[in-house]
């Protein structure tokens, strides 16, 4: 088993961490939250005093942080973690970043002799508790099969995409189809509903027709037709408007750098920024529904 050193205990990485712990990992664990970081403690990992502490003496890192610039400030700028982590030491950072960010992580790691890596994930809290996550590598093949026991100790699929970068380029194109047949499926539903249909008619019969889609079939957003998703509980829970937001940023600039067209994604991005701006940041990202619904006509 593994020695760990995980950083940033939050929604994601706490229960990831505890995964690790329960694989048989030893595992090391720091968090700005002292909250967070008790809670992974009172799971069996320990205690680190600081980031630094956190990847001394260390197999592997792991990372799960809000944002790229964050990333950068903890390997490169103001932690410089770069400068305390062995060259034996494999950096797999999980969060969803520009692949850019991920990419100046692994050429400063390089020029330090150490191998770093981007392994975003799809899967939501509900798979980091559960231990199904996704893993979306970016990274060389050595550095690919060496994190792969570990990621699979926290997901039950780990795929390579491709160099550094690609993983979060992978993970960046996900997200934006399914912000794009979250909004299809809702205004569809809304549009049958406009018309007399009952939504759970509506839906059963469309997931036996060609719009079957992920969205239709595991996380319906209209209220009361599938029991246990955040539709059926006022929209808590689940993946928060505000992280949608931030992935379908990271798509448009993706798409700005390789001149691709995207405009499903452009449309979706409005129409999630608009959603959170009318007070949803912190709901569940299918409450889209709500934007389609009548108000007084
Ligand atoms: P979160 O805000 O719950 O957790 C982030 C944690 O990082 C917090 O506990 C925070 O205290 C800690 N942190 C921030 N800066 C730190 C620093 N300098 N040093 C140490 N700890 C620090 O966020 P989350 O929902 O766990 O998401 C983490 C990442 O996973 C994000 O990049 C997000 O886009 C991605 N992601 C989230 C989901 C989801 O459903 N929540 C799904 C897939 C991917």
């Amino acid at each position: 088993m593994a020695s760990i050193g995980f950083i940033g205990l939050g929604n994601m990485g706490g229960p990831m961490a505890v995964n690790l712990v329960k694989a048989g990992h030893h595992v090391k664990v720091f968090d700005l939250l002292a909250a967070n970081k008790e809670a992974a403690v009172s799971q069996g990992a320990t205690a680190a005093a600081s980031a630094i502490d956190a990847v001394k003496d260390v197999e592997f890192v792991v990372s799960m942080l809000p944002s790229g610039p964050i990333v950068e400030s903890l390997y490169i700028h103001d932690s410089k973690l770069l400068d305390e982590i062995a060259p034996e030491t494999l950096v797999i950072d999980c969060s969803t970043i520009a692949p850019e960010n991920a990419i100046r992580v692994a050429d400063a790691a390089r020029q330090k002799g150490i191998t770093a890596i981007d392994a975003p994930v799809s899967g939501g809290v509900g798979g980091a508790i559960a231990g199904t996550l996704t893993f979306i590598v970016g990274g060389d093949e050595d550095a690919f099969t060496r994190a792969k026991p570990v990621l699979a100790s926290m997901g039950k699929n780990v795929f390579h995409a491709g160099d550094h970068g690609a993983g979060q380029v992978a993970k960046i194109c996900n997200n934006m189809l399914l912000a794009v047949h979250m909004i299809g499926t809702a205004e569809a539903l809304q549009m049958g509903v406009d018309n007399g249909l009952d939504a759970k008619v509506l839906s059963d019969i469309m997931l036996q027709s060609s719009g079957r889609n992920w969205s239709l079939e595991l996380y319906n957003p209209y209220p009361g037709v599938m029991d246990g998703v955040p539709a059926s509980n006022q929209y808590n829970g689940g993946f928060q408007v505000d992280l949608m937001n931030k992935d379908l940023g990271l798509a448009v600039d993706v798409a700005l750098k390789s001149k691709s067209s995207t405009p499903m994604g452009n449309v979706a991005k409005s129409l999630y920024a608009m959603l959170g701006r009318q007070g949803n940041g912190s709901k569940d990202f299918s409450s889209i529904q709500k934007l389609f619904q009548p108000g007084d006509e």
